[in-house]
């Protein structure tokens, strides 16, 4: 839409109210409201103002005003408020220098793109997350998220390895066999059915919806794939339609990766493909149907694995997702069938389809830097030719200490994660994609933010380990 078509189709949905939507550095939607008297096409080239001092990880005080800019491309009419509102998604400029604002996640991700462009690689990069959630406060699975805190086993009454229970009475489902049984095992296809149709209704296209594979309510919705920033943009009317619909069918989603002990925990796989005129550059003659391209793309991706945790899995959460035995990967290796790999090639033998599903990231990542960051990555393979080395066709779990000894592995904590960044980020600097200043913030502020109070809080456990 252009400015005046969006001023139209504001008229036409008898809006009251406009929403400016635009995102601090984690990835949070933020916003704030006029009546739509205040709206017009000025605002498209004007922007609007306001304090960026108290947004996590932006302007200091002393230099905080700020301006949205709206991107008519964005319209729609939220789901949500009781009078109809008119939403657009911002980018945030400097009021001096009126250029886009570099700790802006969504102009890093519109500056991924354009670096695609001027490598002349290719012309498009396509993302397709699958994001998985967990849904509590049914009773049926209330009490798994109290045994997880605890971290204590109700059959076993050890730390748990599995989370059976005795008598099952209540048709939950059993220990890793929520993927995927019928109703009234699975109690949340109607919850479901309302998060896809809601989607649909601000023009997500949905390709399917199902229960996953914990037991304490996992769902997971995926959409159709995307381009970068188009797609970056749905996975925020995602999360926010996902939590809003839960809230009012009094339930609570969360996006943390892992929050129950000894069961699996949430994902978000990420299908990529880079086009040049309408030709999917990964469908090729090499190993798995892959372009060579496809295969330096994985090999970037390797070779920058540890440093992408820190976008790709950003909280301390996410790091007691990636262990052994619960689908999630932890070795960087890829292969055509294997699910144990972080890099997995879907089979396919259409062209278009073909693609690489990095299986690491999780949905507590900004969608914005994961994808710019994963881009990057690949890219730097595809410049430098990287080799991926060979494809692991075995279960990697089931690998013995000596032979897992040479496979790399993803990071194993959110502070090893930034310290690999610390040392290894000028793959993302090309082209001014991100920044130094943006890579130190980030450090920083996740280690003052998160790792440290962490650390410096005892946890549950250690009352029964140490007490
Ligand atoms: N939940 C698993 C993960 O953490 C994935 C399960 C699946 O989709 N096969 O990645
Ligand atoms: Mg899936
Ligand atoms: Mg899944
Ligand atoms: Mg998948």
């Amino acid at each position: 839409m252009t400015p005046r078509e969006v001023v139209e189709f504001a008229k036409e949905n008898n809006c009251q109210m406009v929403d400016y939507k635009f995102l601090d550095f984690v990835g949070v939607w933020q916003h704030f409201t006029t009546p739509v008297s205040e709206f017009g096409e000025d605002i498209f080239e004007e922007g609007l103002g306001f304090d960026g001092s108290s947004i996590r990880g932006w302007q200091p005080i002393h230099n905080s005003d700020m301006l949205i800019m709206p991107d008519p491309a964005t319209a729609k009419v939220d789901p949500f408020p009781e009078v109809s509102t008119l939403s657009l998604i911002c980018n945030i400029i400097d009021p001096f220098t009126r250029e886009g604002y570099s700790r802006d996640p969504r102009f890093i991700a519109q500056k991924a793109e354009a670096y695609l462009k001027s490598t002349g690689i290719g012309d498009t990069a396509f993302f397709g997350p699958e994001p998985e959630f967990f849904v509590f406060d049914d009773v049926r699975y209330a009490s798994s998220a109290n045994e997880s805190f605890y971290c204590l086993d109700s059959v076993e009454g050890i730390w748990n390895t599995g989370r059976e229970e005795f008598p099952n009475l209540g048709y939950k489902p059993r220990h890793k066999e929520g993927y995927f049984p019928c109703a009234p095992t699975d109690s949340l296809i109607d919850l479901r059915n309302e998060m896809v149709q809601v989607l649909q209704g601000v023009g997500v296209r949905v390709e399917a919806a199902h229960h996953e594979v914990a037991t304490g309510g996992q769902c997971e919705i995926d959409m159709r794939f995307d381009s970068l920033v188009s797609m970056a943009d749905t996975l925020q009317w995602f999360k926010y339609i996902i939590k809003n619909v839960a809230v009012r069918n009094g339930k609570t989603v969360t996006f943390m990766p892992k929050p129950l002990y000894g069961d699996n925990g949430s994902g978000m796989h990420c299908h990529q493909s880079i086009w040049k005129d309408g030709v999917n550059l990964f469908y090729g003659d090499g190993y798995g149907g892959l372009s060579k391209e496809a295969l330096w793309y994985i090999g970037g991706i390797m070779k920058h694995a540890k440093a992408l945790c820190a976008f790709t899995n950003p909280t301390t959460n996410s790091y007691k997702r990636l262990v052994p035995g619960f689908e999630a990967p932890v070795n960087l290796a890829y292969s055509n069938r294997n699910r144990s790999a972080s890099l997995r090639i879907p089979a396919t033998t259409n062209p278009k389809s073909k693609r690489v599903e990095y299986r690491t990231p999780d949905p507590s990542c900004n969608g914005y830097l994961t994808f710019a960051a994963l881009l990057m990555a690949g890219l730097d393979g595809i410049e430098n030719k990287i080799d991926p080395g060979d494809p692991l066709d075995k279960d990697i779990y089931g690998l013995s200490p000596e032979e897992l000894k040479d496979i790399p592995a993803v990071a194993t904590s959110l502070q090893d994660a930034l310290e690999s960044l610390r040392n290894d980020h000028e793959f993302l600097l090309k082209g001014d994609v991100f920044t130094e200043d943006v890579i130190d913030m980030w450090i920083d502020y996740k280690m003052n933010a998160e790792v440290n109070p962490v650390r410096m809080r005892p946890a549950p456990l250690e009352f029964a380990l140490y007490y």
